[in-house]
């Protein structure tokens, strides 16, 4: 029997941190992840992590601030406090842990400006943070005896009297299918970002968490605040870190004039995402661009600097554009990069699921609300994993495994699992399926947005559903089927790629990352508010709740 007081689905950082913190309180602690853990897709995060530390002359006030007035005020006041304050020492854990951050001159923790903060407060390793951070917290893991299942996929929750007791999941490398008994369950199973096409996330990260929880019941919110990065490469749609503009470089419209100057006098570059993006896309619908892009130019930044510093999207520039940036400008567009959205948690990772936590960019806080800083995101999967870890181990101390028929919940599931391998060979391929929703997604979910283009989405997604029920999967065999676990998470996207349209046509102003055409302005006294969808007869059904605001009064946005 494998069962376990707590379950981790997800080994990126918020994973492997909540189930470091749940081992460190006592429990038994298991964590599932269908890719070796140090693929997931913290590995590819390249610009840093934000802590004020006050020996800095920095507070968390300012960083709460700043990412208050980054989240253009949909941000939880409350959960956006208890990160800052905590950011600090989470960020001297890590280093205590192994992390070697890039030191200064004095050869104290060294620091770069990031977008939409008054001062410099990212932390960092060369252009390779999140693959910095994630292989140290996995030798911890390893030491902490957490134990892992690699190369697992979850299909399904299990739930008894209203309690998830567990999950059903393929052990990929032989196709069996398990199931695994757990007192608490969390969720940490990252972004959703390949919904849309193309994105600068790598091609796991499929939205799995954020469909399993909802249809077991749990409430997803923000769901339309997808964020575009200013600095997509051309072509690929690979990120260049906000690292550059970071470290100085500029952008540029065909005729070599920094645009940025009548967007963001203040701030220019370094404005926030939302901002920067909104710009670039104003220039190209203008004509401004050659061939759907803009420029990033770092030539005067030095070599030295970029081979120290920017080395990896260096190389990126180089293999996937044939641009040095040391020579060169670097053609680059806003493309799809993160979800500020996700399963509703309060600042201890629980959702409304008894038993049923979430942390990381599966879940939402909501710490970012309408648009996210850079280095953010990384600060959130630790802090918010640990807590996540701390509280659900400390749940179960009290609480007996929920009793079930396990052989029978897994005979069940395998035989759905079948049924999928079993389906005739003459629908759609999973791969065309998949591109017309990530094309579909991002014609209309992107940067600009309007009624229409949304409900043509809507009606795209709809007859993608339906195609989706006759996918064939080629593989027929059971060892190392990927083909069954692309069929799986297509479905797992579809979900989530019609809460994402609901929620954004529902949103009737423009706020953030939703930038509407035919409601161009932010409307507080309407929609200062969060939307939260769950699963309904009908598809995704609408509630809402409120904003928290603790000490920073709603105002125009500026940089
Ligand atoms: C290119 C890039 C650069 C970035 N740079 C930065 C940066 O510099 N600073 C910053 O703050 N943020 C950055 N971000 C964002 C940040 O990296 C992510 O939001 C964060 O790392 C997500 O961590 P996570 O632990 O929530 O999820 P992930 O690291 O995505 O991990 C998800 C885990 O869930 C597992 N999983 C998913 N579904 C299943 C399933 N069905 N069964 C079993 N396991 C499953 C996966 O195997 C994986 O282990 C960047 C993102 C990208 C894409």
């Amino acid at each position: 029997m494998l069962e376990h007081d707590v379950l981790v689905i997800g080994a990126g950082l918020a994973g492997m941190r909540a189930a470091i913190a749940a081992r460190a309180e006592g429990a038994s602690v298991a964590i599932i992840s269908k890719v070796h853990p140090v693929r997931s897709h913290s590995n590819a995060a390249q610009g840093g992590i934000n802590a004020a530390l006050t020996d800095r002359g920095d507070g968390w006030e300012d960083h709460a601030y700043d990412t208050v007035k980054g989240s253009d005020y949909l941000g939880d006041q409350d959960a956006i406090e208890v990160m800052c304050q905590s950011a600090g020492q989470a960020l001297i854990d890590m280093e205590h842990f192994g992390v070697t951050f890039n030191r200064d001159d004095e050869g104290k923790l060294g620091t770069r400006a990031f977008g939409g903060q008054r001062r410099a407060r990212t932390f960092f390793v060369g252009d390779f943070t999140g693959q910095a951070m994630l292989h140290v917290m996995f030798e911890q893991l390893i030491k902490s005896g957490v134990r892992r299942y690699e190369e697992w996929f979850v299909t399904g929750l299990i739930e008894e009297d209203g309690r998830v007791c567990g999950v059903t999941a393929i052990e990929i490398r032989t196709g069996q299918v398990f199931v695994i008994r757990s007192k608490t369950v969390i969720f940490c199973t990252g972004g959703l970002g390949r919904l849309f096409e193309p994105s600068t996330n790598a091609l796991i990260v499929t939205g799995d968490g954020m469909a399993l929880a909802y249809n077991a019941g749990a409430q997803l919110m923000d769901m339309e605040m997808v964020q575009y990065h200013p600095t997509t490469l051309a072509g690929s749609g690979v990120l260049i870190s906000e690292a550059a503009r970071g470290e100085g470089a500029y952008l540029l419209d065909k005729n070599g004039e920094r645009f940025m100057e009548r967007y963001a006098p203040n701030m220019m570059e370094l404005a926030s995402r939302d901002v920067v993006s909104r710009a670039e896309q104003t220039e190209l619908n203008a004509g401004n661009g050659v061939n759907g892009c803009v420029y990033l130019d770092c030539r005067h930044l030095g070599k030295a600097l970029i081979m120290e510093k920017l080395s990896q999207i260096r190389e990126i520039g180089i293999d996937l554009a044939g641009v040095d940036m040391i020579t060169d400008t670097i053609p680059i567009r806003p493309g799809m990069h993160y979800m500020m959205g996700g399963i509703k948690t309060d600042v201890d990772g629980q959702t409304n699921l008894p038993g049923v936590y979430a942390a990381g960019e599966c879940a939402c806080v909501s710490v970012h609300g309408g648009n996210r800083l850079g280095a953010n995101s990384l600060l959130d999967t630790i802090v918010f994993g640990q807590r996540s870890g701390v509280h659900a181990a400390q749940a179960c101390r009290d609480q007996e495994y929920i009793e079930f028929d396990v052989e029978q919940a897994a005979r069940r599931e395998e035989r759905r699992i079948q049924e999928v391998i079993d389906r005739p060979q003459n629908g759609d391929r999973i791969g065309s399926v998949r591109l017309a929703m990530g094309e579909s997604m991002n014609r209309n979910l992107a940067v600009y947005r309007d009624e229409a283009g949304m409900l043509e989405t809507m009606h795209d997604l709809q007859g993608l559903k339906e195609k989706y029920t006759r996918v064939p999967v080629d593989n027929k065999n059971r060892v190392f089927n990927t083909d069954l676990v692309f069929a799986l998470e297509l479905g797992f996207m579809l979900d989530c790629a019609e809460t994402i349209a609901v929620s954004a046509l529902e949103r009737k102003d423009s706020r953030g990352a939703q930038a509407r055409t035919d409601y161009p302005n932010r409307d507080d006294e309407n929609w200062m508010k969060h939307i939260v969808t769950v699963k309904g007869e009908e598809g995704p059904e609408i509630s809402y709740s409120p904003v928290s605001i603790t000490r920073w009064t709603p105002e125009e946005r500026k940089y």
